[in-house]
């Protein structure tokens, strides 16, 4: 059995990775990569590496031959049009190649809402392909925290947020990876799909609990309807509410506590990005 990861120089992508090679043998895995500068660190994990460029559909026939599960990391393009486009390409080359599975990094309950999102939409042509499929709806990224400036909370004691009845089910790449690790070596998964959130929701009162409890100090939660950031509008499109046990089931262990979660983005070398 051959799996490969496409975008496996992402931070998702090498996650999976990392749990994938404490499951099976690194000659069972290929890492697709978009650019060829980024192989030296798989290289050395001893994976074979293969150019997957989702705007190119010359690498994706080269790239796909002889794979048996192919997991599609959702493109990183800021357009959803692109973003689609990218992904028809992935699953036509997947068709040409006779892979036998394909996985895909979807969105939790993106079935709920509007049907025409690039998630769903994905989802649905590769239902149409024939494909054996597996999708994999993950849940926000915790990262979103970063755009609420949780450093600041902390220095002045105060977590302000727009008012609303804010709930998430988000968690961590890091839980993820590991859920999706065992769903890929986990034989009998043709045409599932898991939604991969928190089973219980946090709110932002939550979030100021946890800082408190990070800094050793009182951070209080406030709500201020002037407060303005485009990230508000984003979630107010997505489902950040509904959740399942899919994630704990395959992790085998609960999410990660939204205290630890969170330390990533408050600590001095806060690097990632949302
Ligand atoms: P990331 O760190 O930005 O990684 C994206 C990966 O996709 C990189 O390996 C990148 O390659 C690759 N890629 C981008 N465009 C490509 C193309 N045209 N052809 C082939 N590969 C391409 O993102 P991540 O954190 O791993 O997240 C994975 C995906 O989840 C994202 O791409 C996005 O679709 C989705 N996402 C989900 C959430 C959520 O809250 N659930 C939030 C943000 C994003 P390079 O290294 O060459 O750039």
């Amino acid at each position: 059995m051959q799996i490969m990861i496409t975008g496996a120089t992402g931070q998702l992508g090498g996650l999976i990775l990392e749990n994938l090679l404490q499951k099976m043998p690194a000659g069972q895995i290929i890492a697709g990569v978009r650019n060829p500068g980024k192989t030296s660190e798989l290289h050395q994990l001893g994976l074979e590496t293969r150019i997957v460029d989702y705007d190119a559909p010359e690498t994706l026939d080269k790239a796909f031959a002889g794979v048996t599960k192919l997991l599609l990391i959702s493109s990183s393009n800021s357009d959803d049009q692109v973003r689609l486009a990218q992904h028809l390409r992935v699953i036509d080359a997947a068709q040409r190649a006779g892979v036998d599975h394909i996985l895909y990094t979807s969105f939790a309950f993106s079935q709920k809402g509007n049907s025409d999102n690039v998630h769903s939409l994905t989802e649905q042509a590769v239902q149409d392909s024939g494909l054996r499929y597996t999708f994999l709806r993950n849940a926000l990224y915790i990262d979103f925290v970063n755009v609420l400036d949780l450093k600041e909370a902390i220095r002045s004691g105060v977590l302000t947020t727009l008012p609303g009845n804010w709930r998430f089910n988000a968690v961590s790449r890091s839980d993820l990876a590991l859920a999706t690790a065992a769903i890929l070596t986990q034989s009998g998964q043709e045409n599932q799909s898991y939604e991969l959130t928190a089973s219980q929701t946090w709110t932002f009162d939550d979030l100021a609990g946890a800082l408190a409890g990070l800094a050793g100090k009182p951070v209080i939660h406030r709500e201020d309807p002037e407060m303005q950031h485009w990230f508000y509008n984003f979630l107010s499109t997505i489902d950040t509410v509904s959740t399942t046990t899919d994630l704990e089931r395959w992790m085998g262990r609960k999410v990660t506590p939204l205290k630890e979660s969170i330390l990533p983005f408050i600590g001095p070398q806060q690097t990632q990005t949302f």
